[in-house]
């Protein structure tokens, strides 16, 4: 999960640039960068949240009407300022990508880069790979007569080559601004305007926030460029069924975003309806409903309403820590718990509580919460997850990559609730959590591997173990 954003404009795309990543800063807090061009590129790019990488200076020389930025969150690679976005190559034209997603065939498009083109990397960045072979399939099309088909053609022969989930933006040197969505939209990707001014972002957040109103989203296997005098160019390459991350409604994106037509606050909403009723069929009554902050919120709204329950905030976050979920190393995860939330005793005290999380993935901040809850007094802690138990590593570029990451691999449900120390452990079951994602968006499907091991693109069981291994080497920078 990263978050990504490109404008052209008529005037300096910086500032909405900088402002734009802020309001995605929730999709990655490993590093951060902007690159711009005018007459040339200009690039800033560093570890940490975007303001702690941009200050007034730095800001200054990123001149230009066009340009693109990205939030990182690490999935591959060691984390170092190497693997930072945007990337760029000079040639053909000059070209400056940022990217969303994982590339699953990567290791096999790295060695072909090497061995067949005798382009070396430098980074581990999946994207770094998308690039250079954008840029090599760029350069074999009649770059004298370029036009939005070439970029059209280059991206047909990306598609070809690269599996995995990516949504990309880009721009070209003196030509315009790009964007592409994988066959499957596995990573979401929209597309706004204001005036003169066209924006690409991962979430409408980014668009609301500075005040450019949403065209659509980016269709799965669409490209659409922007050339300089702000014509648009849009072709469906490469379609496939779509299949966004459903984990997008569920914990990654903000809540006042609206992802492919489905606002992600109604979909909490309907989850935490659908939650509710399993509570009621497992005879749960509690007292109070506390959501763990903050995408329990909307589903524990929902099941006070359903359960005639008062939901009150007991639990209290400290919003100067990072994200429990991506901090990168679990020494890290465990004590960030303890640091980053605290409970209200008066709330909790004497009470038969009900928490509300999005997801268990490893157990141990469920763990850490339930224990938190008792010690503040509670009479009985019921926990409540608004999805079913994940079981399957994703390959599409979410930190969990490994089987032996979750919980509900080794253990039952019954066995969980024991581990975390909870008198009741609810999960929403598969077909309610994608019946409270669409709505009434009927025939709208969704990746949901992590649950099911159904993977959209139809990786094999031996390049998952395959991937995995990779993943954990080039973790450690080896
Ligand atoms: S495997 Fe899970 S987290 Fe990964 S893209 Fe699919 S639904 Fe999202």
């Amino acid at each position: 999960m990263c978050g990504i954003i490109g404008i052209l404009s008529k005037k300096n795309v910086v500032s909405e640039l900088y402002a734009g990543l802020f309001a995605l800063q929730h999709r990655g807090q490993d590093s951060a960068g902007i690159i711009t061009y005018d007459t040339s590129f200009h690039l800033k790019k560093g570890i940490g949240l975007v303001n702690k990488v941009f200050n007034d200076k730095n800001l200054a020389r990123l001149e230009g009407n066009i340009g693109i930025g990205q939030v990182r969150y690490p999935t591959i690679g060691p984390g170092g300022v190497e693997d930072a976005q945007p990337f760029m190559v000079n040639s053909p034209f000059g070209i400056a990508m940022a990217h969303n997603g994982n590339v699953t065939n990567y290791s096999e498009l790295r060695d072909k880069l090497s061995k067949k083109y005798y382009r070396q990397l430098s980074s581990y960045s999946d994207l770094e790979v998308i690039l250079n072979i954008f840029a090599e399939e760029m350069a074999t099309q009649h770059l004298q007569k370029f036009s939005p088909e070439t970029v059209f053609d280059t991206i047909a022969k990306v598609f070809g080559q690269v599996k995995g989930s990516y949504s990309v933006v880009g721009l070209i040197a003196d030509k315009g601004l790009f964007a592409f969505r994988d066959q499957y939209g596995i990573k979401p990707l929209c597309f706004g305007k204001k005036k003169q001014s066209y924006i690409f972002a991962s979430e409408s957040v980014a668009l609301d926030q500075l005040d450019f109103s949403m065209i659509r989203d980016v269709l799965p296997g669409e490209a659409i460029f922007i050339d300089l005098k702000h014509k648009i160019y849009s072709k469906v390459i490469a379609k496939q069924v779509p299949h966004p991350c459903i984990f997008e409604w569920i914990y990654f994106a903000r809540p006042d975003s609206i992802i492919d037509s489905m606002e992600v606050s109604e979909a909490r909403f309907r989850l935490g309806e659908r939650l509710a009723m399993e509570c009621l069929k497992a005879g749960i009554h509690p007292d109070v409903i506390v959501p763990i902050p903050d995408s329990g919120r909307g589903a524990a709204l929902a099941m006070a309403k359903v359960l005639d329950v008062e939901q009150r905030e007991g639990l209290i976050k400290n919003y100067y820590m990072g994200r429990t979920f991506i901090m990168p190393k679990q020494s890290l995860r465990t004590n960030s718990v303890r640091q980053k939330l605290n409970p209200v005793k008066s709330i909790i005290r004497g009470k038969k509580v009900l928490l509300v999380d999005d997801s268990i993935v490893r157990g141990t901040t469920a763990k850490e919460i339930v224990s938190l809850i008792r010690k503040a007094g509670a009479k009985q802690v019921y926990y409540a997850v608004t999805c079913p138990p994940l079981r399957y590593p994703c390959v599409y570029g979410i930190d969990m990559m490994t089987r032996g990451e979750f919980i509900a691999r080794d253990y039952s449900i019954n066995e969980i609730k024991k581990i975390i120390g909870a008198d009741a452990l609810i999960y929403q079951n598969l077909d309610d959590m994608i019946d409270g994602v669409r709505g009434n968006r009927l025939s709208q499907t969704f990746c949901t591997a992590c649950f099911t091991g159904d993977y959209p693109t139809g990786i094999k069981e031996k390049d998952i173990i395959k991937l995995e291994k990779e993943r954990i080497k080039t973790k450690k920078g080896e």
